[in-house]
C-alpha cells in the first residue's frame, strides 16, 4: 500500500512538538515567531505572518485591502476551491478565468475581465509551479488607470492587488526570486498534505512596494488575526501584563506553538533534504514517462522557474475522462493511492449553482480530464517509485487499448 500524502515526522519533530507541550506555553509564541523567522529568510522578504490556514491568509489580506460587496476579484477556474471560497466568504465577485497549457492561470485571459471593479488577481502557483509573475506584475501595473481606489490600503498601492495563492510553491523559484517574493502578497499553506505542514496552518509573505513599511503592516495583521487585540496572550500571561485593549474588529486565525513546532523542524531541513528529494522522485517519474508515447510531463523547470514539485501532475494524451477514472480505479486496486488536481471549480455544486459554466474553461476542463496526480514525497524509495511507474504504465496501456 502506498499512500498518497503522509505527513513528515521524524524524531526531532516529535521532539520540537514535545518541547512546546512541555515549555507552559502552547499557543502563539516563541515557535511562530521563530518559524515566521524561517520563511522570512528562506523566501528573502522582511515579514511573514502565521495564520490557523491558508484560506484565512487569504480572506485576511481581502479584508485588510478592504474588499467588498460587489468588488471583482480575479481567479483561475483551475485551483482548489479555497481560492474562490476566501473570496466569497469576504463578500466579494470570484470572477473565473481559464487556465495555460502548464496548469497555471492564463494571463491573457485576466487581461480580458479587468474592468474598473477589479481589485485584485489571485495567481495560484497550481502543483508548486510559478505563474507568470513578470506579465501579472506588468499586467496590473498598466491598468492603473482602470483602478477605482476606495479606502486606505487601496489608495495606497493604487492599482490592482496581486495576492498569490502560493499553497503549493513554497521554496519554488522565478527570476532568481522565491515564491513569496515575487507579487505584493502571497500565501502559502502548510496544510497536512502540503510540502511543508503544521498539520493545519498558513503563512501570508509581506512583499508591498514602498508606499507601504512591510513592517507596520505586520504589527497590524498581527493584531488583526488576534481579534484585534493589542497584546498577545503570550505577553498577557508575564506577571504584570494584564491589560489589554480592542481596537479593531478582528479575526481569531492565529497559528499556535505546538503546530509550529512541526513546521518549524521540517523548513530547517527543507532546501537540502526534504525539496531535494521530492525533485529526485519527480525526475525519475520524468526518466521513466518520457519513454512513452503517450505521456505529458509536468512543468518544473525552465530558464526563468523552478518547481516546488508539490505534486506530480501527469496528463495522458487521447485520453477521455470516462478512460483517466478506470485507470485511477485500476491502479488505486493495486495498492496505490493517486489523486486528480484539480476538478475545475464550475464542475462542483456550489459554484454551478452561482452560474459558473465548465464550457467557458476549455483548457482547464482538458488539462483536467486526463490528469492523474503520483505519489511524491521524500519518505518514498526508489523501489516504490518503481513500482508506481510500472502499475501506471501497465493500466494507461491496458485502459487505452480496449
Ligand atoms: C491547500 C490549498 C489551499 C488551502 O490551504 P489551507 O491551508 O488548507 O487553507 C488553498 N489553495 C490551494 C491551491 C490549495 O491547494
Amino acid at each position: 500500500m502506498i499512500p498518497f500524502s503522509p505527513p513528515y515526522i521524524n524524531e526531532e519533530v516529535i521532539n520540537e512538538v514535545t518541547d512546546s507541550l512541555k515549555s507552559g506555553w502552547i499557543t502563539t509564541g516563541p515557535k511562530v515567531n521563530a518559524l515566521e523567522e524561517e520563511v522570512a529568510n528562506m523566501v528573502g522578504v522582511s515579514h511573514t505572518l502565521c495564520v490557523n490556514s491558508a484560506t484565512s491568509g487569504l480572506m485576511l489580506m481581502l479584508k485588510w485591502f478592504g474588499i467588498e460587496e460587489g468588488d471583482e476579484v480575479i481567479i483561475p477556474a483551475y485551483t482548489y476551491s479555497a481560492t474562490a471560497l476566501a473570496v466569497l466568504n469576504i463578500g466579494g465577485k470570484p470572477v473565473m478565468v481559464d487556465s495555460s497549457e502548464d496548469f497555471n492561470i492564463s494571463v491573457e485571459a485576466i487581461e480580458k475581465v479587468i474592468t474598473s471593479k477589479t481589485k485584485v488577481i489571485i495567481p495560484v502557483d497550481i502543483a508548486g509551479w510559478p505563474c507568470d509573475y513578470n506579465a501579472i506584475n506588468r499586467l496590473a501595473e498598466s491598468k492603473r488607470e482602470l483602478f477605482r481606489a476606495k479606502g486606505k490600503n487601496q489608495k495606497k498601492l493604487g492599482r490592482i492587488l496581486v495576492l498569490s495563492d502560493a499553497a503549493h510553491s513554497i521554496g519554488a523559484s522565478y527570476n532568481d526570486k522565491k515564491t513569496g517574493a515575487l507579487c505584493d502578497i502571497s500565501v502559502f499553506s502548510f496544510h497536512a498534505v502540503k510540502n511543508i505542514t503544521t498539520a493545519e496552518g498558513g503563512v501570508v509573505c509581506l512583499n508591498l512596494p514602498e508606499t507601504f513599511s512591510n513592517a507596520n503592516e505586520y504589527a497590524f495583521l498581527r493584531c488583526f488575526s488576534l481579534n484585534g487585540q493589542t497584546k498577545d496572550a503570550y505577553t498577557k500571561s508575564k506577571a504584570g501584563g494584564w491589560k489589554y485593549d480592542i481596537i479593531y474588529q478582528g479575526m481569531k486565525i492565529n497559528m499556535p506553538d505546538v503546530l509550529a513546532a512541526i513546521g518549524l523542524v521540517q523548513i530547517r531541513m527543507y532546501n537540502n533534504e526534504l525539496l531535494k528529494d521530492r525533485e529526485r522522485i519527480f525526475e525519475l517519474y520524468n526518466k521513466a514517462f518520457s519513454k512513452t508515447n503517450w505521456a505529458i510531463v509536468p512543468p518544473s523547470k525552465n530558464e526563468i522557474g523552478k518547481s516546488s514539485y508539490h505534486l506530480y501532475a501527469l496528463r495522458i494524451n487521447n485520453c477521455s475522462e470516462e478512460q483517466r477514472d478506470k485507470i485511477i480505479q485500476g491502479i488505486s486496486d493495486r495498492g496505490v493511492a493517486v489523486n486528480v488536481h484539480f476538478q475545475p471549480m464550475p464542475l462542483l455544486t456550489l459554484f454551478k449553482g452561482l452560474g459558473y459554466k465548465i464550457e467557458d474553461y476549455p483548457q482547464a476542463y482538458e488539462n483536467y480530464k486526463s490528469e492523474i496526480s503520483l505519489p511524491i514525497y521524500p519518505q518514498l524509495t526508489d523501489k516504490n517509485v518503481e513500482y508506481i511507474v510500472d502499475v501506471t504504465i501497465e493500466e494507461v496501456t491496458r485502459v487505452l487499448n480496449k
